[in-house]
């Protein structure tokens, strides 16, 4: 199909407020989902088993229905049914691009819109979900930037992001049935809407979800972090979350990358470079990617690939170049680099005996590429009661 194709977009609209009182158990970790049934009346005995039992039915079978629960007592079920759901955010709009990529406007407690995008490709299947609504950050480049925060996602959110999708995609196994060993879905990317190291407890409680080999059981190699540079938070995603690492790092000079990524103000490039050099986990298979946006005149020259060269050689940090064409948006200060240029810019990098993919921009009609998120309904800051308040219609 040509790029060009028609767009489909169906609307499934389905206001639904959260029954009063009720507990979501998505999102919660083991130990939380244990606490919450002994809570409600399981007996601790029983506890850690249930927990078990649980936890297969909503991450491996995919199942939101207490009643299909079957490998626990009819009473017990309902007794569930009394004090906990099962929640996940709920589709409002889903696109199709003309090359594959699936975009889903995905509405959330409080009325709130996150968008989430689906890249197959051949050999793989890749989801990049957000982290939060909007974002405090104000990089000059990106669309979700001019957005102001409206709130964190819960674990429940940003790991439901990943259960809708399954839904979508039918990519639930049924009991019995022999094992797909390939899946649709098959990485993640932390690289939609909001600064995930600014979210780190629900992203990392989300990750664990989706890592835990009794459930989604996504390999850690198979998920990618991006951040902007949250230097502080960054050894900790390798100890506590130990997903792949993507920096947005778009400039060679502090100078610039002060106007591109305004949190280089806080932390600069040689702290930034520090940090990376010590991430734990870092070594030639799980090396770091830098991804560099291509701005026409700001940031592609030749002098700008040696700098970035340099950088990395000085700190020896084990990378590859991950090279992204501008993609603009109703606005937009800059403009792409041209095919040549950044030609030109990736073979410098590889001449130096890095990797410099250029990524291929993907749902570009549907306005799902990278940093062109933005949820349509734009909303005002709210009070932080307010948002607190919406938070908790969630259930954790
Ligand atoms: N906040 C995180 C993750 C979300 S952004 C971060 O900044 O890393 C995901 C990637 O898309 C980042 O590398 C970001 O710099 C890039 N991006 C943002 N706007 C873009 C645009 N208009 N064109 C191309 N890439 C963009
Ligand atoms: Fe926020 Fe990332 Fe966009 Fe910067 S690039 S404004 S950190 S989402």
């Amino acid at each position: 199909m040509s790029p060009k194709a028609p767009i489909t977009q169906d609307v499934m609209t389905i206001p639904r407020k959260l029954p009063e009182g009720k507990v979501n158990l998505v999102g919660l970790t083991r130990d939380q989902l244990r606490a919450a049934l002994i809570e409600h009346g399981t007996p601790e005995k029983q506890a850690k088993m249930r927990t078990g039992q649980i936890w297969q039915w909503i991450y491996q079978w995919g199942v939101r229905d207490f009643a299909l629960m079957t490998n626990l007592a009819k009473a017990y079920r309902a007794q569930l049914a009394e004090s906990f759901v099962i929640e996940i955010p709920e589709v409002v709009t889903r696109q199709v691009s003309g090359d594959g990529t699936r975009k889903y406007l995905c509405r959330i407690a409080g009325g709130h819109e996150v968008e989430v995008v689906y890249i197959p490709e051949e050999d793989r299947g890749t989801l990049c979900i957000s982290s939060q609504v909007g974002c405090t950050l104000t990089c000059s480049f990106c669309h979700t930037g001019t957005q102001k925060l409206v709130r964190n996602l819960t674990a429940a959110e940003i790991v439901g992001q990943v259960m809708m999708a399954r839904d979508d995609l039918e990519e639930w196994p049924t009991p019995g049935a022999p094992k797909d060993e390939t899946r649709l879905l098959s990485n993640i990317v932390l690289m939609g809407m909001g600064e995930p190291l600014y979210n780190f407890e629900n992203v990392r409680d989300a990750m664990k979800i989706a890592m835990d080999p009794e459930g989604i059981s996504l390999s850690r190699r198979r998920i990618t972090l991006s951040t902007s540079g949250v230097v502080p938070e960054i050894a900790r995603t390798a100890e506590e979350i130990g997903c792949l690492l993507a920096i947005s790092f778009h400039a060679t000079t502090d100078e610039t990358r002060d106007v591109l990524v305004p949190i280089n103000k806080r932390w600069n490039i040689e702290e930034l470079l520090q940090a990376l050099a010590s991430y734990p986990n870092v070594s030639n298979s799980e090396r770091i990617t830098f991804e560099y946006v291509m701005l026409d005149g700001v940031n592609d020259s030749d002098e700008d690939a040696h700098r970035l060269i340099d950088h990395i050689k000085r700190h020896k940090i084990p990378a590859k170049i991950n090279l992204i064409p501008f993609n603009e948006w109703p606005g937009a200060p800059y403009k792409r680099s041209s095919n040549n240029r950044i030609r030109a810019f990736a073979n410098i990098i590889y001449q130096a005996g890095y990797a410099s993919p250029i990524r291929k921009t993907r749902g570009e009609d549907i306005m799902a590429a990278c940093g062109q998120l933005k949820s349509a309904t734009e909303r005002a800051r709210k009070s932080r009661k307010q948002i607190e308040a919406e938070a908790g219609l969630s259930g954790n």
